[in-house]
Order: structure tokens, then sequence, then C-alpha cells
């Protein structure tokens, strides 16, 4: 056994262009893993309560965990978090590709972004060396444009670089990070880079991960890549059709969400948008660094106006927001919509259920053309779906009243439109009707980023893993349980450790508190239990809930939209259901008993937070 881990944050003044290392304190590391679970601790402890998400106070963080960099697979991983423009609650999105694992290689675990630039700038990281460049050349730029620019000017074809495209300066409120043609799509970070006048991140890297026992590690890995192998689904189905098998699966359990919503089971375009289809535009496979899946697809539009398109892509929650949702089944306008939204940094999901949302408006007759445009905005329509993302980035007709999510929409639009806005928390609905897998439900309700499958995912639901136990996906027994759980170990696991949830959903549910532990003994030299990744999941949730509850963030905002909860499904395999309020109240009861949460306020006790180590945030909570 060697040393034992090191973590190493960069604190980027942006005001003055000072660049300062830190360290991560070791008993951090081990309370809160890394990715993710560092961030949100740094978020809670240095962005203050009721800070502007778009004010030089908030803080950007780019976060790698303990196993990027090394050898295990499927672990160049990141969270970048801020306070979300978007849901003004804990904004973290994950990305994957290369400049996770560079930016361990340039010496860091943590990149904290602080101020604000006074004229646009990149930074440029190499090693321990840290510059500040005006981005005058590449602001305005799409991000791939971006990306090369930024090479060229640094004469060096290998820095991996994180940008934003237009959406991001422009200040969409559901603008993302690109890295290479990888998306931290979610909650508007894209935005706050905007806001800080940071166009991108360069970085490079010579150095290696930190790896206390290499004995231990190749056995943790041999177990590892066992169970990869002994999966049915990884390797034989999943790495040949990526996420998009998610269309198939989830129209034959009848939640794949169609037309706002309103058309669930209905509206189920398999054969025209599902696994095998895009499999006939596929030309390639790509994959994020030290990964044997390569779940990447490479697709090409072939007809039309969209001939000769390429993107990496589009992933299954692409194909329900830019087709499902918005009634499209022209696969290659999806696979335009898909590279455009890259290309202008704006979030496919959040942006396809604005135009979803839109859409039913005009169906409805509450928007006209004098509203669009001229746009005939019906479902299915994809010119105009493509034209309206384009007017979101930059703000134009429509598109400056969609750019900031569907919540201030409909707050713009008024007329009782809050009713069709699908979303928990100002963060769009995901590509899961929730009225055919409950506990899926009740992790939309109570994600601490609204309405986020990535963070408790029911896989028992909707893969049939059973994991911890079996579920009925119609029930509301054990769900509150079931919820924690999910949420716990997806925290723990692949948003610090970190490690893909594809792998831990196809493959490593039933090993990965086993697993995670035994890779975390080896990396770090911490002596580390399965208890112990299960209790910092746990750690990182009540952190990220103090984060909420100190925003204002309560039981009250634990709900669901509420055509979920009042119109059951009307056609398919899970007609006939919805969650009821009664339903979720039920369900959201277990779920605070679960977490040892104040019942009526959905707050954290003390007695809760003392047991994890964290009696200073009760003490800032006033628990
Ligand atoms: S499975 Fe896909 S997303 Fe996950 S690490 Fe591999 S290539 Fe990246």
């Amino acid at each position: 056994m060697g040393d034992t881990y090191k973590g190493k944050l960069l604190r980027l003044n942006l005001t003055d262009q000072r660049a300062q290392e830190e360290e991560v304190p070791l008993d951090v590391v081990r309370d809160f893993i890394g990715g993710a679970g560092t961030g949100i601790k740094y978020l809670f402890d240095e962005v203050r309560a009721g800070a502007d998400p778009l004010g030089p106070e908030n803080k950007l963080m780019f976060s790698v965990g303990p196993f990027t960099g090394t050898p295990i697979p499927c672990a160049s991983r990141m969270s970048v978090l801020g306070k979300s423009p978007l849901t003004n609650a804990v904004g973290l999105s994950l990305t994957g590709g290369y400049f996770p694992v560079e930016m361990k290689k340039a010496g860091y675990d943590l990149l904290l972004i602080e101020g604000k630039a006074d004229k646009p700038s990149y930074v440029v990281i190499k090693d321990g060396e840290v510059r500040f460049r005006s981005a005058a050349k590449v602001w305005g730029t799409q991000t791939t444009d971006c990306q090369q620019i930024i090479k060229d000017d640094l004469h060096d074809q290998n820095f991996r670089i994180a940008c934003i495209g237009p959406a991001g300066e422009n200040l969409c409120r559901i603008a993302c990070v690109i890295n290479e043609r990888r998306a931290a799509g979610r909650k508007g970070l894209g935005a706050i880079m905007g806001s800080k006048n940071l166009k991108a991140v360069a970085i490079r890297g010579s150095g290696k991960a930190f790896i206390a026992s290499k004995e231990k590690l190749h056995a943790a890995m041999s177990d590892m890549v066992k169970a990869m192998k002994a999966s049915p689904v990884l390797f034989p189905v999943f790495a040949k059709y990526g996420t998009s098998r998610g269309v198939n699966n989830h129209s034959s359990k009848g939640i794949f969400p169609a037309k706002n919503w309103t058309a669930t089971g209905e509206f189920a375009p398999v054969d025209r948008v599902g696994m095998e289809a895009r499999q006939s535009h596929k030309i390639g496979q790509t994959r994020c660094a030290g990964c044997p899946v390569s779940c990447g697809q490479l697709t090409l539009a072939k007809t039309g106006r969209y001939a000769g398109i390429l993107s990496e892509g589009p992933e299954y929650e692409t194909i329900y927001s830019y087709g499902g949702q918005t009634g499209v089944d022209n696969l290659d306008s999806i696979i335009a919509a898909d590279r455009l939204s890259d290309e202008l940094g704006l979030d496919t999901m959040s942006a396809g259920v604005a135009i979803g949302f839109a859409m039913e408006l005009f169906e409805r007759g509450i928007l006209t053309t004098r509203d669009t445009g001229g746009l005939e905005l019906r479902f299915g329509n994809h010119e105009a779906m493509i034209e309206l993302i384009q007017k979101m980035a930059f703000r134009e007709g429509l598109g400056e009243v969609l750019a900031d999510g569907v919540r201030i929409a409909a707050e713009r639009i008024g007329k009782g439109t809050e009713k069709y806005a699908m979303h928990v928390k100002g963060l769009e609905l995901p590509a899961y009707d929730v009225r055919g897998a409950y506990a899926h439900g009740v992790n939309y309700a109570t994600s601490f980023t609204g309405a986020d499958h990535n963070r408790g995912y029911a896989i028992q639901e909707i893969f049939g893993v059973a994991v911890p136990h079996p579920a009925d996906r119609f029930g509301t027994e054990k769900k509150g349980g079931l919820t924690k759980w999910n949420q716990d170990v997806r925290a723990a696991t692949c948003d610090s450790a970190p490690m893909c949830a594809f792998v831990l959903d196809t493959a490593l549910a039933p090993v990965a508190l086993k697993n995670t532990a035994a890779l975390m003994e080896a990396v770090t030299g911490l002596s580390y239990a399965p208890e112990d990744v299960m209790k910092a999941g746990e750690r990182i949730n009540n952190v990220a809930r103090a984060f909420n509850v100190r925003e204002g963030f309560g039981r009250a905002e634990d709900t669901l939209p509420e055509r979920v909860m009042t119109e059951p499904l009307k056609a398919g395999p899970s007609k006939g259901h919805c969650i009821s309020r009664e339903d979720l109240d039920v369900m959201l009861d277990e779920y605070y008993s679960a977490r040892g949460w104040d019942l009526k306020s959905g707050k954290p006790t003390r007695a809760k937070l003392a047991e994890l180590n964290l009696a200073y945030v009760a003490d800032e909570l006033g628990v």
C-alpha cells in the first residue's frame, strides 16, 4: 500500500485573472468521494443563499473523481455544477468524452471558476500552468468551430476543450456545455459560463492518476470486467444500439412520452425512430476515454434538406424530445436537430420539451401564427421545429419566449398555460412517462435537480432489474425507500466515483456497492466498505437537499405536473394509469421517512445530518 489520495482543486478567479491550487482534504474525499459529491459540498459551502445564478457570485465547477484517469473502465465522466439558472436549485449535469481524463492528467480533481471576466475570455490549463486569453476570435462561434479555432490558436490539436455556443452567450437558461460532441446538457449550466464571459476551458496534461495499490486495483477491476462481460445486455445489445434501445423498450411498456404528454401510448413510432431505424443511419461508433463499450453512435441524415448532416447521436432522450414530444417521426430531422442543438449549445431535452409545449398551445389556439412568426407549429412539423431551435438560441421571436424553459415561458404567455408546462422545479421532464413507472415519478418529484432521470433512475421498473428488490411499476408500495436507494447508489457510484450510469444499469447494479468500495480502497488507500459507499451517497443527497432548502425549496415543490396527476394514460400498455395526488403523497411520506427527514416540511433533520457527520449543515439550516 502506498500513500493516500491527494485531491487537488484549481480555483480560477475570472475577475482578477488569478489561479490558485488548493488541496481537497482527505476527509472530503472519504465523505463525498469526488465528482458530483465533492462539487455539491463546495457549492453548499461557497455559494450563498439567494445568489443570482447568472451573477458573478455563482460558481461553476468541473469535477472528476478518484477513478478518472485510472485504468478503471468507463470512468471518464465529469460533473459540471453550479446554482442552476433554470431551477435556482443545485445544477448538476454529467458528461463524458476525453476532457475528464485530460483534466486528471493535468493534475486536477476540481476546477472551481468564480467571478466574471470583463470581456469574453477563455482559460488555458496545461499541467500546472494557467493562462487567461481573449475569446474575441471565438465569441459568437458554434461549438465545433470554437474548439477547432482554439486548438489552432494554441498550435496544439491535443487540447481538450469544453465550451459554449451562441445559446450560452445569449444566457438561454437551457444552454449547455459541450466538450467534443458530448454535452453537459441540462440545468442551463452553459448560461453560467456565458454570464461569466467564459467561452471555453482548454486543458492538457501529461501526469498520471494516483493509484494507492495496483494489486488491489487489478483484483477489483477483474471482478468489474467479469460482471460487465456476464451481462446479457451491455455488450450484445447496448454496445451495438446505444441508448436508442430505449425507444423500443419504453414503447413496449407504454411510457415513451408523446405530444407534450397528451398522446403517450398512442403515438409510438418505433419503426421510424427506434433502434433498428437509427441503426440504418449509423456510420460509426465513438466512445469516452478508456471505455470498451463505445456506445456513442455516429449517424448520418439521408434525405431531403437534411441529407449529409452528421451527428453523434441522437441519444434516446433526444429522440424523445425532438421525436415523441413534438410528434415528429422523421429521423433525419431529429438527427439534424440534434446536431444543430449541439452546435448552438442548447440542451436537446429542454429545447424539445419547450417546442412540444408551444405546439400544444398552437394546436389549442392559444398561440397563433401571429405569435410564431408565421410558423404552422403543429405536432409533427419538423421544419418548424428546426427553425424554432435556431430562434431559441438567438432569442428571436417566439424563441425569446421559450429560451428560458417552459416554466418561464408559461409565465410569459399567461392564459393558464402553466398546466401544459411539463416540468418539476423548472426542469423539463425527461423521456419516461411516469404514469407507468411510479418510483421514477417519485424521483422526478424529489430529485435535487428537478425532474431528472439521472439522479434516481428506477431500473427496477424500467428494465426489470430486481436489485435491491423487484418492483411493480404501477404500485405505490415501498417506492419511497426504493427511490432513496436509487438516488444514493447513483450519487456515490456513477456521479462521484465516477462510473458510467449505462454500465451500472445494464451490468453492475447487483455488485455496484461492493465493487465501488473495493475500487475506492485500491485507488485512494482509504479503508472503504460497501456501507461507506451507501453513506456517501446519502450524505451527498442530504447536502444537495440542504442547498435547496436554504433556497426556499420544501415538500410543496416535490411535486409532479398536473397532467401526470390528473390525466390517466389513454392508450397503450400503461393505459388507465396516472400518479394521483394521493398516490404521490403516500410515496412522499415513505420517502421522507426512509430519508429521516421531516414529513411536513421535507427538511433534513438535525439527527439525520449529525449521523452523516454534517452538523455544520444543520447549523446553517437552523434545524
Ligand atoms: S458506455 Fe458510452 S457513455 Fe458510458 S463511458 Fe462508454 S462510451 Fe461513454
